[in-house]
């Protein structure tokens, strides 16, 4: 079989490599898509070259692009350089030997079939010549191209060895399935069971790249489906798994709470690319084994799993190295938020509760309801409806207040330092309680969003409290003296 993309950048290519007397070809990931017309949004292209990866990066650089800046990465014999929208990557061709104890291979010069039979998979191993003489001729010792037209993911060796070598090919093998609505072959698959355990020699670096890729897919409870079939879920993220089962008590059932998880990640990801929203879906209940309470009359309850879940979130993204950072706060909002909305929309709505919702949830309130449209997976189309229905409500109504009285982003006119300088107190719980006291009596509409309002207020409640106005500078001077000392 012949393929020549018709982009002339690999015309280019064979020209520089004829002129070096080297020989290269396309492979991996690049050919795969080409095969199946996928657009990959990642437009790498990666070259194996008989010879020095590094010396022909270069080279053909300073062909293509010159002055543009190659990226070498010493350790991996690679280096790379952009060139138009591609990231073009060679690599020496490589044999490799593991040895089990280690994640690090023995690697030496290979040939292009040595360089094939490491790589994951069939689909991965595709080479297309770039060389004068056979350009554009396909090179697939592993039948990787019937397996494109099976839609199969399959290793190009015995499974057993390809994963122990790297398990986290085990992860990729499911992340392909989801991308690319393939299936996995059944050797592999049973492979992947066997080897599950050598997934904890990985880096949790390497680990969430690929789960988070997983998230990322147009149907992404598939693949955590198969994390769980194959036993890789409760290796690196028991927390989810802990959440599948159904125990009924005298003939009360409640969810199952990983299938339900999964749906709502499912429903947000027709909604949103925003991947923090996907994570907050997956995770909303992720307390609820932890709150899980029967009681005879009212049956199951789950009381509170929404703010325990909420505390749970910074130790899970500490351990799965997700970012500590203010998308870690997003993901802990929307889970400790998630049942507000409903909330709302079964009791009679007053202005102040839609306004502490609204200050509460700030710019997220969009994201918030479209968690809370997500989380309702009822199989019965008409209680579906209901629900979505009194959501409605709720957004006409929060949009409603938001435009009469603006509080999504409000901050209550008299701050912390001015009640620090006004009773010349240093910050401590007092401050603490006029703060609050304000603020609620703002979102309750006890008095205006105003200054003056808030600063009788303040001083209201300075009296209740002992505290007297003091000398505003006088804090100030506190202060300074110290800073002198
Ligand atoms: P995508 O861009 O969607 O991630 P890709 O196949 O290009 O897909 P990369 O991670 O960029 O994925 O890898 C490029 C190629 O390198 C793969 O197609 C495969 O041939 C090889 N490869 C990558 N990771 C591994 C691995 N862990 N074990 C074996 N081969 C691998």
């Amino acid at each position: 079989m012949h393929i020549c993309p018709d982009d002339n950048i690999f015309i280019k290519l064979s020209e520089i490599i004829t002129a070096e007397n080297i020989k290269a070809w396309v492979i991996g990931g690049y050919v795969r898509d080409y095969i199946l017309k996928r657009d990959n949004p990642d437009k790498d292209i990666d070259i194996v070259v008989l010879g020095n990866g590094i010396d022909i990066a270069r080279k053909a650089a300073s062909r293509l692009a010159p002055g543009t800046n190659v990226s070498v990465f010493r350790n991996f014999g690679t280096a790379m350089f952009r060139y138009k929208d591609y990231d073009i990557e060679f690599v020496g061709a490589r044999k490799e030997s593991y040895d089990r104890n280690s994640r690090k291979p023995v690697v030496e010069n290979g040939t292009l079939e040595d360089d094939q039979k490491r790589r994951d998979f069939t689909i991965n191993a595709l080479a297309i010549s770039l060389n004068k003489e056979t350009y554009g001729e396909l090179t697939d010792p592993f039948n990787g191209l019937d397996d494109l037209r099976k839609k199969i993911i399959r290793t190009p060796l015995d499974p057993d060895t390809t994963f122990s070598d790297d398990p986290l090919r085990m992860m990729r093998a499911i992340r392909f399935a989801v991308q690319l609505d393939f299936r996995i072959d059944d050797e592999t698959l049973a492979s992947i069971s066997s080897n599950a355990e050598r997934i904890n020699i990985l880096s949790r670096e390497r680990i969430i790249a690929e789960l988070n890729k997983i998230i990322m897919c147009r149907k992404p409870s598939r693949g955590f489906i198969l994390l769980e079939e194959t036993g890789l879920l409760k290796m690196v993220f028991p927390e989810l798994e802990s959440l599948k089962g159904v125990e009924t008590i005298e003939g009360k059932a409640h969810k199952d709470n990983f299938l339900h998880s999964l749906k709502v990640l499912d429903n947000i990801s027709r909604k949103t690319d925003n991947i923090w929203l996907r994570w907050a879906a997956l995770l909303h209940d992720i307390a609820k084994p932890a709150t899980r309470k029967y009681d005879q009359e009212t049956g199951w309850s789950f009381h509170g799993h929404e703010f325990l879940g909420g505390k749970m979130i910074p130790e899970i993204f500490r351990r799965l190295k997700l970012p500590m950072n203010d998308r870690m706060k997003y993901v802990r909002k929307m889970v400790e938020l998630h049942l507000r909305p409903i909330v709302l929309s079964q009791e009679i709505v007053t202005d102040s509760a839609v306004r502490r919702l609204l200050f509460d949830a700030g710019d997220d309130i969009d994201d918030l309801m479209l968690l809370c449209e997500a989380d309702i997976t009822s199989k019965n189309e008409a209680t579906k409806k209901r629900h979505l229905e009194k959501l409605q409500l709720v957004r006409h109504k929060l949009k409603e207040i938001e435009e009469k009285d603006a509080v999504r982003n409000f901050k209550p006119p008299v701050d912390g330092t001015e009640i620090i300088r006004t009773f010349g107190i240093k910050p401590g719980k007092e401050v603490g309680i006029i703060k609050n006291a304000i603020r609620d009596a703002i979102l309750d509409g006890i008095i205006p969003n105003e200054y003056e309002a808030a600063r009788q207020l303040m001083l209201e409640k300075g009296k209740e409290l002992g505290l007297v106005p003091g000398d505003p500078n006088a804090v100030q001077d506190q202060e300074a003296q110290a800073d002198d000392r």
